[in-house]
């Protein structure tokens, strides 16, 4: 049995700590930013970036936040089956799933004229009456939405039905974080207040309108309307190095050294001897790997993770369940707890030394590492 130092990792493996006081921080930055009376939507798809959707929805629904969204119909199922009562927006919902949509109270992003038809039909067929829907309007990121040049047909639709009723109308930002592209932005947000005069004009029911995500907040605050949504601000990110100071990560990725070795000049280190030491050298092997969602392009020796207060580099090839790093200047042992990304590196960091975003590494971190609540 090999000892463990009393700076051990109490957890003993690879965990993902999630931190509601941090969660509450950053909830409570972006309101205060933000007109009293706008409502709030926490966008809480991909596990809530990664971490607990139902832990950090029932969060979110204690915080008093307005609205909760999520990607497609399971990630909405499995709050209802937790108990959130929230309103749910379902951003991209497939007519597959529109009947268990309806059957959990949850409320569709409705992006074509067929989607919208199909939708009604199947809320006629279930006998429902004002089900509450949201339209998406494209206005430049050409991804998922309704056009301008569909109103009509829209307005047409809804105002011959009884069983849906329009609730939002909203549009999603290309660059909100992109100051360069300032006027595009701008663009947009002219070309969804054109939708809302044209939708205004012609259907009957009054929806609020949202187009704001956290990058959006922070540089955009006049489009705020009715209600923002956001998701990586909540999380601790904001995609400005201004605002991530006063913004707390809400996800610390932990693990722990399991193994230490001494490399001789010459020797090679993990698979396919991607490194080979041209000096004596120090490694600790880490339990996580590719598999736990540290992929490969996080070998090779540029990104670190701390020890001990002290940066290791991640060296060689990546496996599918192990990370050795150069512990070589590091004083730790075996048991010794290992911070991937948290406080430092925080995962915006992690995820730059690949030439990714937060959001990748954050969403990526698989089922198989424990969460453990803070
Ligand atoms: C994911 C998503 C958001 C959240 O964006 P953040 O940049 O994480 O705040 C908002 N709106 C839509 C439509 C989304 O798909």
């Amino acid at each position: 049995m090999e000892q463990f130092s009393n700076k051990e990792n109490r957890l003993g493996e690879t965990v993902l700590e999630i931190d509601l006081g941090a969660l509450a921080h950053n909830y409570h930055y972006f309101k205060k930013r933000l007109r009293p009376t706008t409502k709030f939507l926490g966008v809480v798809k991909a596990f809530a970036y990664g971490s607990d959707s139902i832990v950090v929805a029932k969060c979110l629904e204690d915080l008093g936040i307005d609205y909760l969204a999520v990607a497609y119909l399971k990630e909405g199922m499995a709050l209802r089956e937790a108990g959130i009562k929230l309103p749910i927006l379902v951003l991209h919902p497939l007519p597959i799933s529109f009947e268990d949509i309806i059957k959990h109270d949850l409320e569709p992003s409705l992006y074509s004229p067929k989607i919208l038809e199909k939708f009604l039909l199947k809320a006629r067929e279930l006998k429902k009456k004002a089900y509450p829907v949201h339209l998406k309007f494209n206005t430049g990121l050409n991804r998922l939405g309704l056009q301008q040049s569909d109103i009509k047909d829209v307005a047409r639709q809804l105002n011959e039905s009884e069983e849906i009723k329009m609730v939002s109308v909203f549009s999603h930002l290309a660059a909100s974080e992109d100051m360069n592209e300032k006027e595009f932005t701008l663009g947009q947000i002219e070309r969804f207040c054109q939708i809302m005069e044209e939708v205004t004009l012609r259907l009957k029911s009054r929806p609020f309108r949202h187009i704001l995500n956290t990058s959006g907040i922070i540089n955009y605050p006049e489009a705020q309307f009715e209600m923002v949504r956001s998701g990586i601000g909540l999380y601790g990110f904001g995609n400005d190095a201004r605002i991530d100071g006063d913004l707390q990560p809400v996800a610390t990725l932990k693990t722990v050294i399991s193994q230490i070795h001494d490399i001789e000049p010459g020797e090679s280190i993990g698979y396919n001897r991607a490194f080979i030491s041209d000096r004596p050298k120090k490694t600790a092997t880490l339990p996580l790997g590719h598999a736990d969602g540290i992929g490969r392009q996080y070998g090779g020796g540029n990104t670190y993770v701390t020890i001990n207060g002290q940066s290791a580099l991640i060296i060689g090839n990546v496996c599918m369940d192990m990370i050795m790093v150069d512990i070589t200047n590091i004083p730790c042992e075996v048991g010794d707890e290992v911070i991937v990304f948290g406080a430092d590196p925080t995962a915006e960091q992690f995820a730059r030394t690949a030439s990714t975003i937060s959001y990748e590494i954050l969403t990526g971190i698989s089922q198989r590492v424990k969460r453990v609540i803070r």
